[in-house]
């Protein structure tokens, strides 16, 4: 008889070559101290260098390891959603690769779960080695969502969590294709707590989240919990016609008294840049909101596995 498998540890990979060895022994090693049974799946999210050769090796010699492969980049979170939707265990976690979170706290974590958690997520105290600018608008963004959503997304953490199985259903069960899961894990509610730690330097490597994307992920965040910017889009223009009013107001004054010209060439060329600066920035948050709408319509799926290793079924 297959052993039940109590815990799922997924580990989205992108170009990990230098840390997936390294990831591999430590979580071994502290998975293996539940004495229980676990799966580690690594989901190598199309990367191009020999991530999927090294994983593949790591899968050979130990069958609780499991690996989906992409058909090409898909993202860091479409990566989770994968690892997710392929898991078994009762809880699931989700680390990164480069073990900036310490996997010890994944028994702590455990343990909450034990007590009868079912999201169990990490609180960053301190962050080791990332640029200044990165700590900041992270600090910044996390407390702009908690302010515009209604829901309670716990400010300064990352994907790095315990799920309990009821939750990653329910996650999997949420259709939508511009995923933000941290989110996502919130909205979902059920019983949620946090471990406290802080976040360390990355073991080896770069960091794999450019600006783009880190952008592109802010963006996910904000449409996915929350349509306020449109409606702050909204009083922009209500603002911008007060103004134009008031303008038009004091220019009819001064005209019919006659005194000094008001709407000299510089005030109307900057007025006008100013308005269009307004139109075009709401239009701009409208087109964020009209994209995701897009992408939804289309359908497609959220990622395309092009192979498995130590599944059931495998896709060579
Ligand atoms: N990652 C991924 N796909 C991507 C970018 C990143 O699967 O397109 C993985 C990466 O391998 C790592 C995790 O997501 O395991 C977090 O990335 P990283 O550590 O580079 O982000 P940071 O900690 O710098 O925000
Ligand atoms: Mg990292």
């Amino acid at each position: 008889m297959i052993n039940k498998v109590v815990y799922s540890v997924i580990v989205p990979l992108y170009n990990e070559e230098i840390v997936i060895e390294e990831s591999y022994k430590i979580l071994k090693k502290v998975m293996d101290c539940t004495n229980e049974n676990y799966e580690i799946v690594f989901v190598n999210d199309g990367s191009k260098d020999k991530t999927k050769e090294k994983a593949e090796k790591i899968c050979k010699n130990d069958e609780k390891i499991k690996l989906i492969n992409f058909s090409r980049n898909f993202g860091h979170q479409a990566a989770i959603t994968a690892g997710m939707d392929l898991s078994l265990g009762d809880a699931v976690v989700v680390i990164d690769a480069d073990l900036q979170d310490p996997p010890e706290v994944i028994l702590k974590m455990i343990e909450k779960w034990k007590e009868g958690y079912e999201v169990v997520y990490r609180k960053r105290t301190k962050r080791e080695g990332e640029t200044f600018f990165k700590k900041f608008t992270a600090k910044m963004y996390y407390r702009l969502l908690k302010s515009i959503t209604s829901v309670d997304v716990p400010v300064d953490t990352g994907d790095f969590r315990l799920i309990d199985r009821k939750v990653c259903d329910a996650l999997i069960a949420l259709p939508e294709k511009n995923r933000y899961v941290r989110g996502l894990v919130s909205w979902v509610g059920y019983k949620q707590t946090c471990v406290e730690f802080s976040r360390e330097e990355r073991f080896a490597g770069e960091t794999k989240y450019p600006l783009k994307k880190m952008i592109k992920l802010a963006f996910d965040g904000i449409t996915s919990l929350s349509y306020k910017p449109l409606v702050i889009a909204g009083y922009f223009g209500g603002l911008a016609f007060l103004i134009g009013i008031i303008l038009m107001g004091i220019t009819i004054e001064k005209g019919v008294l006659n005194k000094t010209e008001l709407m000299n060439f510089g005030m109307i060329i900057s007025i006008t840049l100013m308005m269009f600066g307004v139109t075009l920035g709401c239009m701009g948050i409208m087109g964020q909101y009209i994209g995701r709408i897009f992408d939804e319509s289309k359908g497609r799926p959220i990622y395309i596995i092009d192979s498995t290793t130590n599944y059931a079924y495998e896709r060579k």
